[in-house]
């Protein structure tokens, strides 16, 4: 890493240390490049809230997620790889090296793997934002405690929906899945362990339209979507698990994207700018595994170690993802 007065000069720049950016350092610091990851908010992606990950090999009785995300970043940092708590808020990728402002001075990056994650979605109803932090939540791991003996209700249907409502039984006193279908998208192992158990209830064909609550939640107000017909539903806490909004605002306008955000890569993890490329669940939305984000942070590495490799050997001036 070259420094010009607050300018460093990078081979590759790692946006993002969840699974996907901190397997792109451990394979770029394997091929000798000195990455640099900038962290950003959330060392350890969204893996580092959850629980206790049951599906990354090599852990046959689970493993934590804020554990393995140490691991990860531990095993990348042994062979060289820098890990900055620094936030980058302005990128420019209309030349090469690519400019990257962060809170902390800029960066010049010969190459740059982007792995910034997603972000929990929001129900988008009256209430929820007042009452954030007040009973509602996003994250099973960070307030599940906080619900010991009291009522807590899940919103969605997916495998985030029950594992983080099994989680929560823990704590709370009873558990009930709000889903807006009357059939949940979760994997059947999920589903056959949330409805065996005893703290878990689940109401279906219902949405949220409403979190009433004077400092704290206190009520629900439910729609039925079949019937049409209205109720409230008291609860203490109201944890909603609906999916995830890739975080890609500072790309765009520079990078192609789907209609929903997330960076279009080809089967290279190579975005339609030569260097450019992107990992994990701002470029995944189907998988969004830690052992797939994993894989797709390798991939991105190993395309940006050929790409300067060509470059040097050969002086290639490379354009577009197709190459
Ligand atoms: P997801 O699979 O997209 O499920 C989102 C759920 O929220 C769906 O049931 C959806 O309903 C519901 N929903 C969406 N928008 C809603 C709204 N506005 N109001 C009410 N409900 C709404 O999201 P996820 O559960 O976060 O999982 C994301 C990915 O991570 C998946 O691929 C999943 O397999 C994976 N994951 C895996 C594990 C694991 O393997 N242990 C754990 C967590 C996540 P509909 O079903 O009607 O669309």
């Amino acid at each position: 890493m070259s420094s010009n007065n607050d300018e460093k000069h990078v081979k590759v720049l790692v946006l993002g240390a969840g699974p996907a950016g901190l397997s792109a350092a451990l394979y770029a610091a394997r091929a000798e490049l000195e990455p640099v990851v900038l962290t950003g908010m959330q060392l350890g992606g969204q893996a580092a809230l959850t629980n206790t990950i049951e599906n990354y090999p090599g852990f046959p009785t689970g493993v934590g997620g804020a554990e393995l995300g140490e691991l990860f970043q531990k095993q990348a940092e042994n062979f060289g790889a820098k890990v900055e708590f620094d936030l980058a808020n302005e990128v420019d990728l209309s030349q090469r090296p690519f400019k990257v402002t962060t809170d902390n001075g800029v960066y010049k990056a010969d190459t740059l793997i982007l792995s910034t994650g997603a972000n929990p979605t929001h129900l988008n109803v009256p209430g929820e934002v007042e009452l954030t932090g007040r009973g509602v939540s996003y994250c099973a791991t960070c307030d599940g405690w906080f619900f010991k003996e009291k009522k807590v209700v899940i919103v969605g249907g997916g495998d985030s929906a029950l594992e983080e409502g099994l989680f929560i039984t823990r704590y709370a006193s009873s558990v009930t899945v709000i889903h807006r279908r009357d059939e949940f998208r979760a994997s059947p192992v999920l589903q056959k362990r949330a409805k065996e158990h005893p703290k878990m209830n689940f109401i279906y064909d219902t949405v949220v339209t409403e979190v009433v609550g004077t400092g704290k939640v206190e009520t629900l107000k439910l729609k039925n979507v079949k019937t049409g017909a209205e109720s409230t539903f008291d609860t203490d806490g109201l944890f909603i698990f609906i999916g995830h909004i890739p975080n890609t605002q500072m790309f765009k306008g520079q990078l192609d994207m789907s209609d929903l955000g997330y960076v279009i890569v080809n089967d290279k993890m190579e975005t339609n700018v030569a260097g450019v490329y992107a990992a994990g669940e701002i470029a995944d939305p189907h998988f969004r595994q830690v052992i797939t984000s994993a894989g797709m942070g390798a991939a991105a590495a190993i395309q940006a170690t050929r790409f300067l490799e060509a470059e040097s050997e050969h002086g290639l001036e490379r354009s577009g993802a197709s190459s």
